[in-house]
């Protein structure tokens, strides 16, 4: 199967990371900005990097962003560049079209004008950065839904020595222990029997305000 190509809009911080860690992956990567100085500095990570305004249907269609299996457009700031760029793109047929929603309302838009997956960087991180900080035990919070997440969290002082059985999280909590972490192994098909070790990792998944419940009860200890 030939190798998917990618088309990263936008070379801002959250565009050129992109850029650059499907590049290092060894994919295709075609990097585009209005700015210059911008396409400079990634010239040398990615595979082509071009300077065009993408509001500009004829410049769009003169590169070729169609025949990407996936363009990703991360246009921040700008938001009537990013909705155009998306709608033109949408309208050119790329077969999957991620992008970077600046706020709620904005994600709306692009949702409904046809973006396959609108994603919210900043909003992401922050969540990350707060669930850590109610508990520096909570190692990561990733959102699957908007009411469904997944957490990462070190095995608190108080489930140490037990197994799944009689920490009951199922019952307690109405959470589900995916997996357990010890040291580079990953057990994951947890019996109830599982004994939770000193330094253990847990995977939960849950309610979010289940799991909210979950980790105020163990970051107490
Ligand atoms: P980040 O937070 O990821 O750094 P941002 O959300 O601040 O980015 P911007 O800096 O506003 O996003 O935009 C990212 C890039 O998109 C910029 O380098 C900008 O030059 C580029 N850009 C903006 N409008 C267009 C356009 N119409 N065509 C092509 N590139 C554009």
């Amino acid at each position: 199967m030939a190798k998917m190509q990618y088309a990263v809009i936008g070379m801002g911080r959250f565009g050129s990371s992109v850029a650059s860690a499907l590049s290092n992956l060894g994919f295709e990567v075609m990097a585009i900005d209005s700015d210059e100085q911008k396409i400079q500095e990634v010239a040398s990570i990615v595979t082509h990097a071009v300077s065009a305004d993408t509001t500009d249907e004829e410049a769009l269609r003169a590169l070729g962003v169609r025949n990407f299996d996936v363009v990703v457009v991360a246009i921040g700031a700008d938001i009537q560049a990013s909705i155009l760029t998306t709608l033109i793109l949408k309208e050119l047929g790329v077969p999957k079209l991620i992008v970077k929603a600046q706020n709620e309302l904005h994600g709306k838009v692009l949702s409904k004008i046809g973006a396959d997956k609108v994603v919210y960087p900043e909003r992401d991180m922050g969540l990350r950065v707060a669930h850590h900080l109610i508990s520096p035990n909570i190692l990561d919070y990733i959102e699957l839904s908007d009411d469904y997440s997944i957490l990462e969290i070190k095995a608190p002082a108080q489930v140490v020595g037990k197994n799944l059985k009689q920490l009951d999280i199922r019952a307690r909590f109405k959470c589900n222990v995916l997996a357990i972490k010890t040291g580079d192994s990953m057990n994951i098909s947890p019996y109830a029997e599982d004994i939770i070790h000193e330094q253990d990792t847990l995977v939960i998944v849950g309610k979010n305000e289940d799991l909210t419940n979950l980790e105020i009860t163990y970051a107490e200890g």
